[in-house]
């Protein structure tokens, strides 16, 4: 693995920021995460392409990461290349469609359509993520899900090969999509919004984020619902149920307001939120026969990226 080779390269060429053994806490909600190798933010989705091959061509292995409000990142970090899609936020309408690159937030999108006059985004106002990682985890709320309004999809394979996909193709599920095993990575997708008054617009969106701030633990770094519902339980009430509200390893801490969170009370490792994890699985296991699994995304553990 060269990756001094393909941080010349990235120098030379121009692909965008870049930087050798880049901390990624400072790219994670929960500001937790070590050194990425080379930490790189090409600035269009041409120069992805020609990163992504010379990766191959050095045997780098490579990570995606958007907003990082859904990853936990090991303390050693991830080895190999990680690319951030930052860079990736190009937003164009055509009537009732938007097509934006996958770095863009689903807030400025959301905000963005309503300012258009355009409704369906307003589920997503308040998620802190990407487009592209609300692809991947088919992000939702209060009873939508961002598939419902996907048009297609465009992705980069790791080869470098251009892909499009349309909906019926993906396969998305609670929190899941087709690309999340296939690991390409997503550049654009396109949505589908209708015409909408626009104070109703503003008050939904309003009405959703006054209700994330009153049941989530916002002030404190966190990712969002660290479990999977199990079909037909909700986790959050799983996990309050054998009082791990409030327990603490190092300084992860189960959330004593949102049971499904675990927030960073200052300098949480990777290891103390898996430590956690792992006690809150056995107790609701040991009390319930549920299997809780995550609904995070744990990455650089094996250390050899994805
Ligand atoms: C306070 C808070 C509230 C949240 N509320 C919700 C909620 O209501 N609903 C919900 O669904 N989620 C919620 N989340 C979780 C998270 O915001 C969403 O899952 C979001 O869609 C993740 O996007 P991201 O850009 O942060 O992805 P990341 O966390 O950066 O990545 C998530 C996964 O997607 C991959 N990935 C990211 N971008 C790309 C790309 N362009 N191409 C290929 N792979 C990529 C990563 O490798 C990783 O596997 C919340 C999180 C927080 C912190």
């Amino acid at each position: 693995m060269d990756t001094k080779k393909l941080f010349e390269f990235i120098q030379n060429e121009d692909i965008g920021e870049a930087r050798p053994d880049e901390l990624l806490e400072r790219y994670t909600t929960w500001r937790i995460g070590g050194p990425a190798d080379i930490f790189c933010e090409p600035s269009d989705w041409k120069k992805c392409q020609r990163l992504l091959q010379t990766a191959q061509l050095y045997d780098i292995p490579v990570t995606f990461l958007g907003a990082g409000s859904n990853v936990l990142v090991a303390d050693e970090g991830i080895r190999g290349l990680v690319i951030h899609t930052k860079g990736l936020k190009n937003i164009s309408w055509k009537g009732r469609i938007v097509t934006a690159g996958s770095g863009v937030s689903l807030t400025n999108l959301s905000q963005a359509a309503y300012r258009r006059g355009l409704a369906g985004m307003e589920f997503a106002s308040g998620i802190p993520g990407t487009l592209g990682g609300a692809v991947i985890m088919n992000a939702g709320a209060y009873g939508f899900f961002l598939d419902s309004i996907i048009v297609n999809v465009k992705t980069l394979t790791k080869a470098g090969e251009s892909k499009n996909y349309n909906k019926e193709q993906l396969d998305f599920g609670y929190r899941t999509s087709a690309l999340k095993s296939i690991n390409e990575l997503v550049v654009q997708a396109s949505l589908n919004l209708h015409e909408g008054i626009p104070e109703d617009i503003r008050s939904l969106m309003d009405q959703y984020q006054k209700e994330r701030r009153e049941k989530q633990p916002l002030q404190l770094p966190n990712a969002g619902s660290v479990f999977r519902n199990p079909p037909g339980y909700s986790a959050g009430r799983l996990v309050e149920a054998v009082g791990a509200k409030g327990w603490r390893i190092g300084d992860a801490e189960v959330s004593t307001q949102h049971a499904n969170f675990i927030v960073n009370q200052g300098k949480a490792k990777a290891s103390d939120v898996i430590n956690l994890i792992k006690e809150v699985q056995k107790a609701v296991g040991e009390k319930f026969l549920v299997q809780l699994e995550t609904e995070i995304v744990i990455l650089g553990f094996n250390n050899n990226g994805r």
